[in-house]
């Protein structure tokens, strides 16, 4: 090794000493000695690389001691940060997988808060002084919202699929449409989750066309359950047949089998009333009277993450007493805010101006495109580095939900010289808040749909420290 490069290997200071360095100081409360001795230890250990894989004619003419002692308080301070953390989501799309999908209402909030804060009636009857049930909670607002018999709740949507398979139709075959074989975001594959289930798949009809009598033809002695598949995030178009719900429970009717529908997004109001594409809602659903119904609570709903199943009183009942059931169960939390969601259903149109998820949906481009206007003008204001145009765009509704309907939106295109576009949505997603924005046609767009009054602000901050941040004569030269 070279002599110099050995030099400066050997003025890396010991862990214990770092340690003692007095800049550290204030990032040491709260973590243990050995936590602290180990982030340190993962500093020097990357300082020691970078010095024996510089080229010679890179290495510094001294040990940079202070470049040292920032990088550990940066590590110190990272440790305690907690990884999963607030981000902006400018894209545009409301319901978002990648982003955490739907926020709640504000009464679903402190709902949450609440059950975490004290002590409850989770499992307690109140009336009676003695054990009850977490499943008693929601079944009642459910059924008197969708007009279903009974109703429970599981962790997720994809839960409650695998529940509803594995209790009716482990070892027996279920018969499912070609075109409804879809895989969702996330790696929810129905023939996946079928096989997980124990359930046999049996496919019929072709990938764009699937008659009454492909089902019919399939039913032999060891069929347990007719399987319907909201096709949620694509759409066959042309030349193309579907069996509607009517026809398959009429023919369950006569062959005495079940029939259950994964809705996936389910949505408990109209949305066509408000210029969105009509999609059938949860109740009517109900009212073409399928065994079973499953969706997210998460999704259209607006609500925590949970699998709603609603159905016949028997067939629940059967799910309800499955051994899986215990392992699916939702958390007082996830209860807390699905009922606090559910509760605003009561009146539709308090439910659209309160649950987040609704209320992006609904909101009048106009208004998005004021939002947008206002905030470049601040924009303009507090950061003239920037130069900011409002346009309109397309966000979605995302989420599996209306893959279709493009949602007419409005969007800051920004541009930070020198900063290429996609330099300035790595800036922006590195941010504190991360933001993250589209990048469309080589242009950067901040979509105004999905991003809240308290966000817009926090926006306007993160915006301006960036451009404090960015050395304009950066990407010169
Ligand atoms: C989203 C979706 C699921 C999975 O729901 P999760 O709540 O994400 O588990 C299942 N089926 C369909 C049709 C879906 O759209």
């Amino acid at each position: 090794m070279d002599p110099e490069r050995a030099r400066l290997l050997r003025r890396l200071p010991a862990v214990d000493e770092l340690l003692r360095d007095p800049r550290l100081a204030p990032y040491l409360p709260g973590l243990s000695r050995s936590q602290a001795a180990e982030v340190v230890r993962q500093v020097l250990t990357e300082a020691r690389r970078r010095l024996l894989t510089a080229p010679r004619e890179s290495l510094p003419p001294d040990l940079e001691a202070e470049e040292l002692a920032r990088q550990v308080c940066r590590a110190l301070a990272g440790a305690r940060t907690p990884s999963l953390r607030r981000v902006l989501n400018a894209t545009g799309v409301i319901i978002h997988t990648n982003l955490g999908r739907s926020l709640l209402a504000d009464s679903a909030q402190e709902a949450v808060a609440q059950a975490a804060l004290s002590y409850s009636n989770l499992e307690y009857n109140l009336a009676e002084g003695r054990r009850g049930s977490r499943h008693d909670h929601l079944e009642a607002v459910l059924t008197s919202l969708t007009g279903a018999q009974a109703a429970l709740v599981v962790n997720n949507n994809a839960a409650a699929v695998l529940l509803s398979l594995t209790a009716l139709a482990a070892g027996r075959e279920v018969i499912i449409s070609r075109g409804q074989l879809v895989e969702i975001g996330g790696s929810f594959r129905m023939p996946d989750i079928m096989a997980a289930s124990g359930a046999i798949l049996r496919e019929v009809g072709t990938t764009n066309k699937t008659y009454i009598k492909d089902y019919e033809q399939a039913i032999t002695g060891n069929t347990a359950l007719l399987l319907k598949v909201h096709p949620s995030n694509f759409r066959l178009l042309g030349f193309t047949r579907e069996v509607s719900l009517e026809d398959l429970v009429a023919l369950g009717r006569r062959y005495g089998l079940p029939v259950m529908e994964d809705l996936g997004s389910g949505c408990l109001v109209d949305l066509s009333g408000y210029g969105v594409e009509k999609e059938p809602t949860v109740q009517e659903t109900v009212a073409a009277g399928p065994d079973l119904v499953m969706f997210s609570g998460d999704k259209l709903l607006g609500g925590p993450q949970a699998g709603i199943i609603l159905g016949r009183a028997e067939m629940v009942q059967r799910l309800r007493q499955h051994p899986l059931t215990r392992a699916l169960r939702p958390d007082k939390l996830t209860l807390a805010g699905l009922e606090a969601t559910l509760l605003l259903y009561l009146d539709q149109s308090r439910a659209v101006a309160a649950i987040p998820t609704l209320a992006m949906i609904t909101r009048p481009v106009e208004e998005v495109a004021r939002d947008a206007r206002r905030l470049a003008r601040s924009l303009r204001r507090r950061c003239p580095a920037y130069s900011v145009k409002v346009v309109p765009c397309l966000g979605r509704v995302g989420g599996g939900a209306l893959p279709q309907v493009g949602l007419l939106s409005a969007a800051l295109a920004l541009d930070l010289p020198p900063l290429a576009p996609h330099q300035l949505e790595a800036r922006l997603r590195r941010a504190s808040p991360p933001v993250i924005a589209r990048l469309e046609r080589d242009r950067l767009l901040l979509d105004l749909r999905t991003l809240t009054p308290r966000d817009q602000a926090t926006l306007l901050q993160v915006l301006e420290s960036l451009a404090a941040s960015v050395d304009t004569w950066e990407g010169r030269g």
